[in-house]
């Protein structure tokens, strides 16, 4: 408010200035001169009209500007929460992986970049079991355990998200089998290992099992996921905390029965 009064004092000096100056030209162009009177009016009119005039306009003025930058702080706050709604709808809840639909619209796109990868389809064991004997809060806890297990053995290469239920997905672009099968064993002996705290001082031991389907070209998810369910399907068929993948024949190879 204290710029707008300067500024309208400071315009109204100059309208003062410039009327005086307009008066005492046009009084000597008419070979009179000058006296209090038009001195008085001329000085006296500008400060009558021109400073209510500017301090109007400069207070609208000034509450623009206000406006202006509360609308630009609403658009940047907006923003930001845009961009938080954007990537947590991108995330599934419990485990904090991708959810199911970005997960199948990343691997696709990744597919379609043609470099190829391995998908591996990984289903924890008996997840009902652990659900029935320790409650469902801890089943919950064994999948962001699992998920947590994930994060750490792909937090360098892989797009991991959950497919539903007690079932993720991990798609290693342009990776060759050895390596997906390589990376699936890690995590088989990694959940392995985990222990979960579950009620009344009980441990939920758990595993998964995996399916692998790799691709050397263009891939989609339906394609891919067929042949690593079949396989997924093969490991739980064979006792379970195992990993099948299609051999260079697609003969199903089971990599590691459970000890
Ligand atoms: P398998 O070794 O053959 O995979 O057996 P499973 O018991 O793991 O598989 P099944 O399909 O029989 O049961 C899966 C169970 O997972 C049933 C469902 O209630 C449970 N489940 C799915 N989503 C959730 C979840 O978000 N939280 C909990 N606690 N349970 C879930
Ligand atoms: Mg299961
Ligand atoms: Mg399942």
């Amino acid at each position: 408010m204290k710029m707008v009064v300067l500024k309208a004092v400071l315009a109204t000096l100059l309208s003062m200035l410039a009327s005086l100056a307009i008066c005492w030209t046009a009084i000597h162009l008419a070979g009179g001169s000058m006296n209090w009177f038009p001195a008085l009016m001329s000085a006296l009119c500008p400060l009558l009209i021109a400073f209510p005039a500017s301090m109007y306009t400069f207070y609208q003025n000034h509450r623009i500007a206000l406006a202006h930058q509360e609308l630009e702080a609403a658009h940047d706050e907006l923003a930001g929460v845009y961009r938080k709604l954007a990537a947590a709808a991108r995330i599934d809840d419990m485990t904090r992986l991708l959810n199911r639909s970005t997960f199948i619209a990343e691997l696709n796109a990744a597919g379609q970049r043609g470099a190829g990868g391995v998908l591996l389809v990984i289903d924890a064991d008996d997840f009902k079991g652990i659900n029935d004997t320790h409650g469902h809060l801890t089943g919950d806890r064994v999948l962001a355990a699992i998920a947590d297990v994930i994060q750490s053995v792909f937090s360098k290469e892989g797009i991991a998200g959950r497919i539903g239920g007690e079932e993720f997905g991990v798609f290693l672009e342009a990776a060759t089998l050895a390596r997906g099968k390589a990376l699936a064993e890690r995590l088989r002996c990694a959940v392995e290992r985990v222990e979960v705290q579950a009620p009344r001082n009980a441990i939920a031991r758990l595993s998964v099992s995996i399916g692998v389907a790799s691709v050397d070209s263009k891939a989609d998810f339906s394609s891919l996921m067929a042949i690593a369910d079949e396989q997924l399907y093969t490991a739980k068929a064979g006792g379970r905390n195992r990993i099948c993948a299609p051999d260079m024949e697609g003969v199903t190879v089971h990599l590691r029965t459970a000890s």
